[in-house]
């Protein structure tokens, strides 16, 4: 597959460009909004073009797909444009601004034929897949809550529009929280019904939220409590389900690294449960590559997507209005 990277960015850097050629794409091009930038960063990754204007890009080299991690404004636009050109997605979280832009960039690649994937790679976690099939197998009965704690300290690399930009989409519950909302939905199969919530500024966020506190209610009638922050170096992350049999305790697991340890505990006593180390975005795009050949979906779809912003979105407006909100699909 041929690839063209929307967004010279970091995690692209870090992460994605290693997955993409390690699921054997072939990477053509990247755009950046300069030019320079554009060039330095196609030399530094070995990329053959390096372009600071998206129609260029996207009329070169008949590329297949796109991978979009841009900062969070410009998903929208650049997802309908790669579209109309016949190209696949993979877009960076959260999808866009607002869920009716979400909603109309997943149904133009649906109705385009195309593959629309996000890149929400905690459900290609070992630790999460292990979580989900012993849920699955009834090893903790029925699902009573969940207890997500997703607080980290941002490293200073990443302190730039996330802590100080709303117009790009900065703040830790885009951020966050529409992760946390995929891995809660990918292991209760279920989606958040009404929410409330509190965010704040405990250090670095100016004029952005930089922690957040939220329960949400499931269908089922399971209750999740979330806490997503940029600000706690030494907290550790970890992910609980509780069930009417057993509990499962994940430490270290809300994270972009293969690591953690899960522990089930039941009336038997309390085992660590085994995963697999493999890398996250790698498995990815494994599965992004396989679905553009026609074989299964990608592990997050366009779905998946909106309905992790949607619950996003009723957080923050929960947080802000101080009431609690219902989650709105828009319909999807
Ligand atoms: P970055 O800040 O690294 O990149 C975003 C944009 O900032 C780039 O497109 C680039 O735009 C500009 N930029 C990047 N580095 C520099 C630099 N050194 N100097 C000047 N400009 C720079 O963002 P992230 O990689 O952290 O995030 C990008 C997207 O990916 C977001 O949507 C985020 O939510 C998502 N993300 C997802 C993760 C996941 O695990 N799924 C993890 C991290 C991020 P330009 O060249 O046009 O100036």
């Amino acid at each position: 597959m041929r690839w063209g990277l929307i967004g010279a960015s970091s995690i692209a850097a870090n992460h994605m460009i290693g997955a993409i050629r390690g699921a054997g794409g072939d990477i053509r091009s990247v755009l950046s909004s300069s030019a320079e930038r554009a060039r330095a960063y196609a030399e530094e990754h070995g990329i053959p073009n390096g372009f600071d204007g998206l129609d260029p890009l996207l009329a070169e080299d008949d590329l297949d797909a796109v991978y979009i991690s841009t900062t969070n404004e410009k998903h929208f636009d650049q997802a309908m444009a790669a579209i109309a050109a016949g190209k696949h997605v993979l877009c960076e979280k959260p999808l866009a601004m607002t869920v009716a832009d979400a909603v109309t960039m997943v149904r133009a690649a649906a109705d385009a034929g195309l593959v629309f994937a996000t890149n929400h790679h905690l459900r290609n976690a070992g630790s999460h897949l292990a979580i989900r099939e012993a849920v699955r197998a009834g090893r903790i009965g029925t699902v009573l809550s969940v207890r997500v704690f997703h607080a980290v300290h941002l490293p200073p690399f990443l302190q730039g529009w996330r802590i100080d930009n709303p117009g790009a989409g900065g703040g830790v519950i885009p951020d966050i929280v529409v992760h946390d909302a995929d891995t809660v939905r990918f292991h209760l199969d279920e989606d958040p019904v009404d929410v409330v919530a509190m965010d704040a500024a405990s250090g670095l966020g100016r004029g952005v939220e930089d922690s957040a506190m939220s329960v949400w209610a499931m269908p089922s009638g399971a209750m999740v409590m979330t806490h997503e922050s940029f600000t706690h170096p030494h907290a550790r992350t970890g992910f609980e389900i509780h069930g009417t049999e057993g509990s499962i305790i994940a430490r270290d697991v809300m994270t972009q690294r293969p690591a953690g340890e899960i522990t089930l505990r039941t009336a038997a006593g309390a085992e660590d449960l085994p995963f697999e180390k493999h890398n996250l975005y790698a498995r990815g795009l494994d599965l992004f590559s396989a679905a553009v050949r026609g074989e299964g979906r990608p592990a997050a779809d366009g779905v998946d997507g909106v309905k992790s912003l949607a619950v996003a979105a009723a957080v923050a407006e929960a947080a802000r209005g101080g009431r609690r909100v219902a989650v709105d699909y828009e319909g999807i």
